[in-house]
């Protein structure tokens, strides 16, 4: 088995449509990518898995959807418009822009090679500006969201009277977020419009640190579920020192990814910072009266928060394996095969006719369209038989169904398991039951 590469997890993403350049027939855009057929699957599974792990099964979470373009003032109050920044260095020779904190600053410019030429650090902040109306002046300036969270906070009373919840409660929201990333790169890890996954749990303030570690073993349990090599994650405790504004503690969850160890997830306590400056801006007093101690206090939070595009990149990382296959007569071939979990699989069903005649296509289509109404079916007629069972591996999906000249008189299938390539032959009419058992 060898290690996968970004240079082969791009080569097949471009390939077989998960995650290809964003814009291409006008040349692209810099580090814009857009999922395919499959990547949309893909995503859009991963999403469904967390909202089901996070919210469904809890009695104590509730989600929200909110604007992506929020009053400005939320983000004069959060912190985001004075301290959301990087600090940006030019070379001042062939102006090319690095994050300091990036770079050894006394090295050369990885660019042009001259050395000595970096300008002093300047921070820069990372939200996207636009206008909102007709008018482009100061009044009209807003930003895109950098992070889902603030909604979680600047809708917290609402939810609080609407839902009826409790404290210890979470409210969690998938969303689309925008970062002016100085140095965007690696594929979709670090992009200038990303998704984000997040979850803000609302606490009394002496019971951080137990949810605090509950809430890091609930993201361990989701890495395991949707697939990402937990041998691969690593724990990094932020020193005091460089934890953000608004957090008492945080630890990263870092993923061993092909172009090094980097950031998958984070956990963050954020005291009540967040709820009492929304409270101090809006001049409203966002509190919990506890009803069965009358006490009353800003409830603190702790957040887990997941990057989707991040997930989808380390569960492809994770999934994608390189097999040697040796035939009978000793002939060896070399099989891609990406292991998902079936739940993150794009493509749970293949139906594949043996051949292209009618008499087989009109058992084979018919099939397809049935078992898609439960299953993501895809169905595929041309190429040799090998070929259509290599795609499939490819892409991960995890049974094929190959309709042959028997089915027209036994009324049974082949179904091939995706990871041991062992076949089974089953009744057409037992089929959906089979499967049913396979997927649970
Ligand atoms: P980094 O240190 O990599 O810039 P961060 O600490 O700024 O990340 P957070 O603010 O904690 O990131 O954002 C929460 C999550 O959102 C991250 O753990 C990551 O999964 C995802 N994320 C953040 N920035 C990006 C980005 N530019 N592109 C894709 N995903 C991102």
């Amino acid at each position: 088995m060898s290690e996968v590469t970004m240079d082969k997890l791009v080569a097949l993403s471009k390939s077989r449509g998960f995650v290809f350049p964003g814009s291409e027939i006008y040349g692209g855009m810099a580090n814009s990518w857009d999922y395919g057929p499959l990547g949309a699957e893909l995503k859009f599974n991963v999403k469904k898995e967390w909202w089901k792990m996070f919210v469904q099964e809890r009695l104590d979470m509730v989600g929200i959807d909110a604007a992506l373009i929020m009053n400005p003032k939320v983000w004069e109050a959060s912190g985001h418009v004075a301290t959301f920044t990087d600090p940006l260095v030019e070379c001042k020779e062939c102006h090319e822009r690095y994050r300091a904190d990036q770079i050894d600053l006394k090295a050369a410019c990885a660019k042009c090679g001259r050395k000595g030429t970096f300008t002093e650090p300047s921070s820069f902040n990372l939200m996207l500006k636009t206008w909102i109306g007709p008018k482009e002046d100061a009044s009209a300036v807003a930003y895109f969201r950098p992070e889902t969270a603030q909604a979680m906070f600047v809708d917290f009373p609402q939810v609080l009277q609407t839902s009826r919840k409790r404290i210890p409660f979470g409210i969690a929201q998938i969303g689309k977020a925008f970062r002016n990333e100085i140095t965007p790169g690696n594929f979709i890890f670090r992009t200038r419009e990303f998704e984000q996954m997040e979850i803000e749990y609302f606490i009394h303030p002496s019971t951080w640190e137990t949810v605090f570690e509950e809430w890091l073993a609930q993201m361990k349990r989701w890495i395991k579920h949707v697939g990402i090599d937990a041998a691969k994650i690593h724990d990094l405790e932020v020193p005091a020192a460089d934890l953000a504004h608004y957090s008492k503690r945080t630890v990263d969850l870092e993923f061993e990814f092909p172009f090094g160890i980097k950031e998958l997830y984070g956990i963050a306590y954020r005291t009540d910072f967040d709820l009492k400056n929304h409270g101090t801006h809006t001049g409203k007093e966002i509190t919990y009266l506890d009803p069965e101690t009358n006490e009353k206090y800003t409830p603190h939070v702790v957040e887990p928060t997941f990057g989707v595009d991040r997930t989808v990149l380390a569960i492809m990382c994770s999934a994608y394996h390189e097999e040697t296959l040796t035939d009978e007569k000793g002939e060896t071939d070399t099989r891609v095969v990406m292991r998902f979990p079936k739940s993150i699989a794009p493509i749970k069903i293949a139906v594949l006719p043996l051949s292209k005649k009618d008499e087989l296509s009109s058992v084979a289509r018919p099939l397809a369209e049935r078992l898609a109404k439960l299953w993501k079916t895809e169905y595929d007629e041309t190429q040799s038989i090998g070929k259509r069972y290599r795609r499939q591996d490819e892409i991960g999906t995890p049974y094929c169904i190959t309709v042959d000249f028997d089915t027209l008189n036994d009324n049974a299938v082949t179904v091939r398991d995706r990871d041991t390539m062992k076949q089974e032959r089953i009744a057409l009419s037992e089929l959906e039951g089979y499967l049913t058992k396979q997927f649970n």
